[in-house]
């Protein structure tokens, strides 16, 4: 199958191995700490009182966490579970939960993805795509480019027919400040291959990720 692809396409490895998936810690935990401790004071808080002494240490703990997808590739997520299937039946997971950062104001974005894809060959499991999502979740973004990288990931993992991503979220930054609209959703796209070219395809996706499930 792959060996019948344009050589615009790159193998899967290839694929793998131009994503960035790794960033490097440049600076100690202390050091991170201690610069929570500067921005308390900058708030005009007391540091040193009983209900903050260790918030330096939680909120460097939740950072890490929220942002621990800098730290898996997608190599070691798949683990080699890329499989052969024939099938040319579009492949979907809707209603993926993501809690991400944005890159602005490190505040959250909450919101849901739904990802699908037309295969050629190859098929992953399903809670690898979760997975995916999860891991360029779990790093500073802003959501257009959240949405392609997954979109990305799962071209250069498969070469699909076609993937098909659309990213729904609400940004705690436009929520809690700034406009202040509570309640209002931001939704991006990132169609490829048939999904892009096929508006019947695209219009069987958009309708698939309206419908309402009968069970939760
Ligand atoms: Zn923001």
């Amino acid at each position: 199958m792959t060996a019948q692809l344009p050589s615009r396409h790159l193998s899967a490895d290839q694929a793998i191995a131009a994503l960035p998936t790794e960033a490097k810690a440049r600076v100690s935990d202390a050091e991170m700490q201690q610069a929570v401790r500067t921005l308390l004071i900058g708030l005009g808080e007391d540091p040193d009182r009983e209900g903050l002494i260790d918030t330096p240490k939680r909120v460097v703990k939740a950072l890490k966490f929220l942002t621990s997808g800098y730290h898996q590739s997608l190599d070691e997520l798949l683990n080699g579970a890329i499989f052969h299937e024939n099938t040319n039946e579009m492949v979907l997971v809707r209603d993926i939960d993501l809690f991400s950062s944005c890159e602005h104001h490190i505040l959250p974005i909450l919101g849901r993805a739904h990802v699908a894809y037309i295969p050629n060959g190859k098929v992953i499991g399903l809670s690898k795509v979760a997975r995916i999502c999860e891991m360029y979740a779990r790093r500073l973004q802003v959501q257009e480019r959240l949405t392609t990288q997954i979109a990305d990931a799962l071209q250069g993992i498969l070469q699909p027919q076609g993937v098909a991503v659309v990213v729904e979220a609400t940004h705690m930054c436009m929520v809690m400040r700034g406009v202040q609209k509570p309640g209002s959703w931001t939704v991006t796209s990132a169609m490829k291959g048939v999904f892009a070219d096929d508006a019947r395809t695209r219009q069987e996706f958009m309708s698939l990720i309206r419908h309402t499930p009968t069970f939760h």
